[in-house]
């Protein structure tokens, strides 16, 4: 969780020594051999694994890359609190955009910011139907669940859009936010659809 400062990354990595998970960062998979289930690494190393969840190389759908909307690094460039492209009254949120933060990391591809940019625009848009001006701004404020087994999650959050550096807390893993990440996908999933 790099974005998130080196104190919640340690905190993470932490947990996964713990459970005795190695962790390769920085490494790019060259070949995975499912009879063996092991990764082969470009660098020549490699790993085990028991079960492999891989996140396929991450890009805008072309519908988007064809639509003029997205530069040079295949995202869309918006205002980091308006959502506002380049084109006056064309908005973008979600993973389309890419919000770069002064650590030189970009704002994390995540639900969250999806679901905070797009209050904001919905509410700038609504205000601008009505002849209102758009006041809204989307504050870079997120927060998630790190789910770490045997019941238990840890719970952080804070501010990304804080300078010189992103100021996110982790909360220590307790089964009260469990419940909260369980109850939480369970309002998406009956109450919001
Ligand atoms: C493994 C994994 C775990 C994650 N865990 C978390 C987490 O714990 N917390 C968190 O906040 N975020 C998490 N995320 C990130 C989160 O899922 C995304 O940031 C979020 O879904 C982005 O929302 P979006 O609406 O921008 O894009 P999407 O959810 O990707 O929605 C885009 C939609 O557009 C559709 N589409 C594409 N092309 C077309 C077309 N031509 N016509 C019509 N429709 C089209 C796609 O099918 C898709 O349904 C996770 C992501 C992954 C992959």
């Amino acid at each position: 969780m790099g974005v998130a400062g080196p104190e919640v990354s340690a905190d993470v990595t932490q947990m996964l020594e713990q459970r005795g998970i190695p962790y390769h960062p920085e490494h790019q998979i060259n070949v995975v051999v499912p009879a063996t289930r092991r990764l082969n690494f470009t660098d020549g190393a490699s790993a085990d694994f028991d079960l492999l969840a891989y996140v396929p190389p991450h890009r805008a759908p072309r519908v988007v890359r064809e639509s003029g909307l997205t530069g040079e690094s295949g995202w869309i460039a918006v205002d980091r609190h308006t959502l506002e492209t380049r084109f006056p009254g064309v908005y973008a949120i979600g993973d389309v955009v890419s919000i770069p933060l002064r650590l030189g990391k970009p704002l994390p591809k995540a639900g969250v910011f999806a679901h905070g940019e797009a209050k904001t625009v919905a509410r700038n848009i609504v205000a601008a139907v009505a002849g209102r001006p758009g006041e809204n701004r989307f504050n870079g404020y997120g927060e998630c669940f790190v789910e770490v087994g045997g019941g238990k999650a840890a719970f952080g959050g804070g501010d990304f859009y804080a300078e010189p550096n992103p100021v996110v807390t982790l909360r220590t893993p307790s089964r009260r936010s469990h419940v909260g990440k369980v109850l939480f996908e369970k309002s998406w999933l009956h109450f919001k659809l």
